[in-house]
């Protein structure tokens, strides 16, 4: 069976320890590990400083299983009413992942690149899946991790895809339909039968 690797995909930080549960707390140090069981996707596993030392950090990577490490400090979720979002580069790189429409995946990768620009993603790792380059960023401020595969675009295909990203920025991902332009449309009764006098 050939496997099938998602071309993107968004994996959140754990809350709890994923070798012993321990609940991470505010401001905690912790681990988080990549694995490549040659899945769809990436596994993230995200460890504490004790779980990291006595069970992955000796040893070859190899061994272990992980092909791509990092230490974080976890952050507890800001209060929801911080939580306000407007259509951002960053919320329509979300709505893009997760509608996992593969027309999208040249956009995605353009929007992942500007807001790495902006210092708003970081790269973590760069990896080679199935032959094609794979992004690992980091939103340091959720902990999230977005996968992004490289979708190796030519030069003439990249004007096009900047336009789309500008006018998916501009309007939004389900733009509302167009409006008449001029006069404001008076409100007809729809299926109403005409009376004649
Ligand atoms: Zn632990």
């Amino acid at each position: 069976m050939a496997a099938y690797m998602n071309d993107w995909n968004i994996q959140s930080r754990a809350a709890a320890c994923e070798a012993c549960g321990k609940p991470f707390a505010d401001r905690e140090a912790f681990h988080t590990l990549l694995f490549d069981e040659h899945a769809e996707n990436l596994r993230r596993m995200d460890v504490c400083e004790a779980c990291w030392q006595n069970q992955f950090s000796d040893g070859a990577r190899e061994r272990k299983g992980f092909i791509s490490h990092w230490q974080g400090i976890y952050e507890a979720p800001a209060p929801a009413e911080d939580a306000i979002q407007k259509d951002t580069a960053e919320t329509l790189l979300r709505k893009l992942i997760e509608q996992n429409d593969p027309r999208y995946v040249p956009a995605g990768y353009i929007l992942a690149v500007m807001l790495e620009r902006k210092r708003v993603l970081k790269v973590k790792e760069e990896v080679v899946r199935d032959g094609k380059r794979v992004f690992i960023y980091e939103q340091p401020g959720t902990g999230d991790i977005f996968t992004i595969t490289d979708p190796a675009l030519r030069l003439d295909q990249l004007e096009e895809v900047q336009r789309d990203v500008a006018a998916l920025l501009e309007h939004g991902l389900n733009p509302p339909a167009p409006q008449p332009v001029g006069e404001t449309p008076a409100p007809v009764p729809e299926n109403q039968p005409i009376v004649q006098n």
